[in-house]
């Protein structure tokens, strides 16, 4: 990006320093709004969540779609637990359009999101089970705050959950 586009240029992208690898994670204005539209303002919202599929135009990685809630997900306030067929189906679609997994989100009931421990063991779980380009693994958590602030946004490799930077 040049020096006149700002944070939420190009139809309200936002992006993320990888790290010092001089990589950045966009997220699509489709995929943000995604995320706003199930955040648990309510005390009877439940958690959403669903997996997120970028395209590599590296440096940048751009997540273009994310999946869910799905029906068939269990969902309650403080847990969320996704329909893992669906998601099986979901990451063979989209391998077939050239899409890549390369994580997932869910919300919380917090207003500004950070990882539970139960969370950081799953994304630990999901690192070693997954085989993908990105040497990580994405892990996205919504609060009930106004973005891109209430947004926790990592990369997890096999132990460790890191939290990226507004670029
Ligand atoms: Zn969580």
């Amino acid at each position: 990006m040049g020096p006149a586009t700002g944070r939420e240029s190009l139809g309200g992208v936002i992006s993320f320093d990888i790290g010092h690898s001089g990589q950045s994670l966009r997220f699509v204005a489709e995929v943000l709004q995604r995320f706003d539209s199930n955040r648990q303002t309510r005390f009877w919202h439940r958690e959403a969540g669903g997996l997120l599929f970028a395209r590599f135009d590296l440096p940048s990685i751009d997540v273009c779609e994310a999946t869910g809630p799905r029906p068939t997900d269990r969902r309650s306030r403080y847990s969320y637990r996704p329909d893992e067929k669906a998601e099986k189906a979901e990451i063979d679609a989209s391998f077939s359009r050239g899409l890549h997994f390369v994580g997932c989100w869910h919300t919380h009931p917090e207003d500004i999101a950070s990882p539970s421990t139960i969370d950081t063991r799953n994304i630990s779980d999901c690192v070693r089970r997954s085989q993908h380009a990105l040497n990580g693994f994405v892990m996205v958590i919504v609060g009930r705050a106004a973005r891109p602030d209430s947004m926790f946004v990592s990369i997890c490799d096999r132990s460790l959950v890191h939290q990226l930077a507004r670029s």
